[in-house]
């Protein structure tokens, strides 16, 4: 009966020491857990943060994040109501509609309600009605993230997770670490943004949105390198209007303007789709024709220069005038032992100005082709 109280006390303080034991393992083992996610968290931004350009980043959201994450399925939503993302991809030589878990939309409400009030993460259940948008092609899912990615007072975008699990991601979770992911997702899209635009300024011709003279000089030796492999040639054609300096003496610089930008796109209708068009300077186009024979290439050209002479340009609501255009046509067959691509083009380039120069001492409004 006198040792029963202790024995009790004893036996009280064991199971106190052993409760405490067991939470402080808990503790630690939250810990190093928490430490690991930590770190694979970690690791996944700073993946995103080394993609080094537009697509590069979009491939990352998606099948990086899915494969280092174990995801079922993953989408982007991407705020892009100038479509600006997607024209700067496709300037790059991507195609949008490759990126089939990306979607471009106006406003992020359009695919699903619940990204337009998104200012954290949100986790639940998959419910298909509000869902199934933002994972088209997914069966199975039982629970999502979706993850806002804020850029000032606004989210510029959503990453959306999906699981077939249905306890991976539910509204007891944590969403600190999956907050800061979108919060770096959002700055990696704005860098790869404006890495983007800066890269097209160098390259494009802001007046007719064409590429310029220095993207088609790299693009020419490109050319003239796959011609060679595959024992072809490549034509190209040097086009300027007629007397367009009198265009803008009389009517002004952005009337000028206007009639650039009217005979680029005349041109462009012409084109196909495998032809890189240029804006070599002031009034002078240039056109690479990857695989065109001389005669297919003066075919062109004679359009072309029909396309423009055919209908007046409007200069003003009152005034229509007739332009006309010259062409010089040239091409070039590299043999297999012709390594020097610049030369090449150099030459391809000065055969068809030489040739535009001729057209013009002709009397202009025609084409004229070779270099002899
Ligand atoms: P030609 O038939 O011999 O080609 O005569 P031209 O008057 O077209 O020839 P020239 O090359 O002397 O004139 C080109 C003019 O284009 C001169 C330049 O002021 C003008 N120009 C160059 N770039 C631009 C531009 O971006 N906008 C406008 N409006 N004019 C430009
Ligand atoms: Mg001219």
């Amino acid at each position: 009966m006198s040792t029963q109280p202790q024995d009790h006390a004893g036996h009280d303080a064991a199971h106190e020491v052993e409760v405490l034991r067991r939470k402080f393992e808990q503790l630690i083992a939250e810990a190093a857990h928490n430490e690991k996610v930590l770190k694979r968290m970690q690791e996944r931004e700073l993946q995103l943060l080394r993609a080094d350009s537009l697509p590069a980043l979009l491939r990352m959201m998606i099948e990086g994040l899915r494969e280092s994450y174990f995801l079922d399925a993953v989408s982007v939503v991407l705020l892009d109501p100038q479509h600006e993302i997607r024209h700067l991809l496709m300037a790059g030589g991507d195609r949008p509609e490759e990126f089939r878990q990306v979607f471009f939309v106006d406003s992020l409400v359009s695919l699903a309600p619940q990204l337009a009030a998104l200012h954290k993460p949100w986790l639940g259940t998959f419910a298909a009605a509000d869902h199934q948008l933002l994972f088209p092609g997914a069966a199975g899912l039982k629970s999502i993230a979706l993850l806002p990615m804020p850029r000032k007072d606004y989210a510029v975008g959503a990453l959306c997770f999906g699981s077939h699990d249905a306890l991976r991601f539910t509204r007891e979770h944590a969403t600190d670490f999956l907050g800061h992911m979108g919060a770096v997702a959002a700055v990696c899209l704005e860098n790869a943004v404006n890495r983007a635009r800066l890269l097209r300024a160098g390259i494009t011709d802001f007046l007719t949105g064409w590429h310029n003279r220095r993207y088609l000089q790299q693009r020419m030796r490109e050319e003239i390198a796959r011609a060679q492999r595959q024992n072809g040639q490549i034509a190209c054609l040097m086009i300027d209007i007629d007397h367009f300096k009198g265009i803008n003496d009389a009517y002004g610089h952005l009337v000028g303007d206007n009639v650039l930008k009217e005979f680029a796109h005349r041109i462009e209708l012409q084109m196909r789709s495998m032809d890189t068009a240029a804006r070599f300077g002031g009034d002078e186009f240039a056109i690479l024709l990857p695989g065109a024979s001389a005669a297919a290439a003066a075919k062109l050209a004679e359009r072309i220069r029909a396309a423009v002479a055919g209908e007046p340009f409007v200069l003003t609501a009152q005034v229509h005038r007739s332009l006309s255009a010259s062409v010089g046509v040239a091409v070039v067959s590299p043999s297999r032992d012709d390594n020097d691509f610049k030369s090449l083009a150099d030459r391809l380039l000065a055969d068809a100005d030489a040739a535009l120069y001729r057209a013009k001492a002709l009397g202009r409004n025609r084409v004229q082709a070779g270099s002899g």
